[in-house]
Order: structure tokens, then C-alpha cells, then sequence
């Protein structure tokens, strides 16, 4: 009789055991999948990246000049970073920022762009905000003085997404875009580099012989909402000819964003657009599952060939990728948590 009290005693403490687990364990898996979707909402950080070109200069270059484009391009990336900590818009930062590349005559884009083989200036820029799937572009505008402004007001306000030369002049009357005599975008340094090429080159169907130099200039982010834009400004290839559209303002050529991903490209326009090089970054990385470098790295260094063109991209995790092909391209970046980079070589 004793033995047989006895041995219930330990089932007895089993089952009550196992009891409490039964029941204790959902609410604990439930408090800590909460936590997790509450943590995820505040994990969402800012990144930015951008560029002022991609092409080939000499590591020679002066200190002096060094120090110009170090501090342009720290002056842009402060620009954004600033819009992105304050909780701003991918939209506004990236806006803002080009607006400061497209002001700075080092860069090619705004006042300082490269000229035609007419000896003129006409500018292209795109925007695009991932969250919308929408774009806004122009070609050719010759008094717009910040383009990526024209192009963010198509955007928001045309039913329409690229606007054309006059087409796209006549548009921005209607807007509230500044606009210069275009004599204005005339720099000493463009226009040497013009007459230069114009002795040496044709019209012939082959690389300019390192005649798109560099200074297309361009910036993507991400914001705390997860919002990607990108954005990218130029006055194209020196000496290109009368009506020649470049990558810039091709939509998934030198400009992309979506859901994922955000893209800038410069370089040779033509091969940018031949490879749909910027929405072919997004595919890849959305449809093999690759990261954003493995497939910034598909892009550069296996579709594109040597020389050919540089990229900058983030995407919605916040990570930044920047890369060129063609020995150097101007750029920053910075992340919420993170040091911010400048550098010109690779
Ligand atoms: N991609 C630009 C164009 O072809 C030039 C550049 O990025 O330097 O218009």
C-alpha cells in the first residue's frame, strides 16, 4: 500500500510540469515574436550614397585639387546625411544633394557640364522614387538651372515621365524652376576640354578616347521609412552630338529605384544603356537572391567590360555598394551607425 502512494508521487510532479509548459510556452513565443516586429519597425536605417563620376584620373593629381573634390563631396554627403538623421525624405535628400553636385563647377552636371560638338550645353536628369514606381526626366534642357528639380516636378506633377528639348523647356515655364541664361553653365576647364576633344575625335562608333571624363553626378538613398530614391544629373559626353540622349535619363539605364533598390550609374552612356545596366542590377539581385555587392560585381565586372562605367546603389536593408570599372569615380557614402566614406580610387 505504502510503495504504491509512493510511486504516483513523481508522475504526479511530471504532469504538473509538464502542464505548466504546455500552457506558458505560446505566451512566452508570442511576447518574443512582439518584441521582434516592434524592434524590426525601429531597425529600419537611413543610408546615402553618391557620386561625381566615374572615369580615369591620374593618381597623380594635385593636393590641391584632391582636397576640392574631397570637400565637394563631403559638403553633398552632409547635405543629405543631414535631411536623412532629421528623419527627412530619401526624396528631399537626394534632391538637395544633387542640387549641391549640379551648383559645383567641378562636376559635370549644372553649371560646369561638358559641351556639345556645337559648343553648347545640354543637360539631362532623372529621378526616381522606388516607393511609387514613379519617375520624372528631361533631355537637353539648356536654362534649367537645377535639372534634378525639373526632373522631381514631372515626377510629382506630369502625367507624363521624359520630356525632350524644347518640349521640356516649354514645360518647366510652367513650373516655378530657376532658370539661367546658358551661358551660365560655361566653365573655362569644360571648354578647353571641348576643344581638345573636338581636334581629336570623330563621330566615330567607338569608346571616346577618355572623352566622357568624369562628373555626372548622382545619389541614392534610403530613408527611416524605407523609402528608396535615386537620382542622377549630367551634361552627357563631351562633344556628343546635337540631340544625343545618354543613359541619365533612360529609366532603368543610368536611373532606377523600386521596392528594393535604389540605382545611379555614369560613365560610357551608351553601354550603360545597351546593358539596362541600372534596372539590371535590380533584377539580378531580386531574382537569384544574390546580395547587393555579388550583383553590383555581376554588373561591373562581368556584363560591362574595363572602362566602361561606375554604379552606386542601396538597398532597402540600408547596406551601400559602390563600384566602378574604370580605375576611379568620385564618391561618398554614409549609413545610420556608420563612418561616413569619401574616395576617388579604388
Ligand atoms: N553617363 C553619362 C552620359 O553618357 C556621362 C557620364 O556619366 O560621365 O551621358
Amino acid at each position: 500500500m505504502y510503495k504504491r502512494t509512493f510511486s504516483f508521487l513523481p508522475i504526479l510532479f511530471l504532469v504538473t510540469l509538464f502542464g505548466f509548459f504546455t500552457f506558458e510556452l505560446p505566451t512566452v513565443t508570442a511576447q518574443m515574436s512582439g518584441n521582434t516586429t516592434v524592434e524590426k519597425a525601429h531597425e529600419q536605417k537611413w543610408a546615402i550614397a553618391l557620386h561625381g563620376g566615374a572615369g580615369y584620373v591620374s593618381p597623380d593629381m594635385s593636393d590641391e585639387r584632391k582636397a576640392r573634390y574631397m570637400a565637394a563631396l563631403d559638403s553633398a554627403l552632409a547635405i543629405g546625411v543631414d535631411i536623412l538623421e532629421q528623419g527627412g525624405s530619401s526624396l528631399d535628400a537626394v534632391e538637395q544633394t544633387v542640387r549641391y553636385l549640379e551648383d559645383n563647377p567641378l562636376f559635370n552636371a549644372g553649371r560646369g557640364a561638358v559641351f556639345t560638338s556645337e559648343g553648347k550645353n545640354e543637360l539631362d536628369a532623372a529621378i526616381m522614387d522606388g516607393s511609387q514606381m514613379n519617375a520624372g526626366a528631361a533631355t537637353g534642357l539648356t536654362t534649367v538651372k537645377h535639372p534634378i528639380s525639373l526632373a522631381r516636378i514631372i515626377m510629382e506633377e506630369s502625367r507624363h515621365i521624359l520630356f525632350a528639348g524644347d518640349g521640356a523647356e516649354q514645360f518647366a515655364d510652367q513650373t516655378i524652376v530657376e532658370r539661367v541664361d546658358p551661358e551660365y553653365f560655361k566653365v573655362p576647364a569644360r571648354y578647353e576640354a571641348w576643344k581638345r576633344a573636338n581636334e581629336n575625335q570623330g563621330y566615330l562608333k567607338s569608346q571616346p578616347d577618355n572623352g566622357w571624363k568624369m562628373g555626372t553626378v548622382g545619389c541614392v538613398a534610403v530613408d527611416k521609412t524605407g523609402r528608396l530614391v535615386a537620382g542622377t544629373s549630367t551634361g552627357g559626353m563631351t562633344n556628343k552630338r546635337y540631340g544625343r540622349v545618354g543613359d541619365v535619363p533612360i529609366i532603368g539605364s543610368g536611373t532606377y529605384a523600386d521596392d528594393h533598390i535604389a540605382v545611379s550609374a555614369t560613365g560610357w552612356g551608351e553601354r550603360i544603356m545597351l546593358n539596362v545596366s541600372a534596372h539590371r542590377l535590380a533584377s539580378h539581385m531580386r531574382y537569384t537572391g544574390a546580395s547587393l555587392n555579388e550583383s553590383m560585381d555581376y554588373l561591373v565586372y562581368e556584363l560591362l567590360n574595363e572602362g566602361e562605367a561606375g554604379f552606386i546603389a542601396v538597398d532597402r536593408e540600408g547596406n551601400i555598394s559602390m563600384e566602378t570599372n574604370t580605375g576611379s569615380m568620385f564618391r561618398a557614402s554614409q549609413s545610420e551607425g556608420e563612418e561616413k566614406t569619401l574616395a576617388i580610387w579604388k
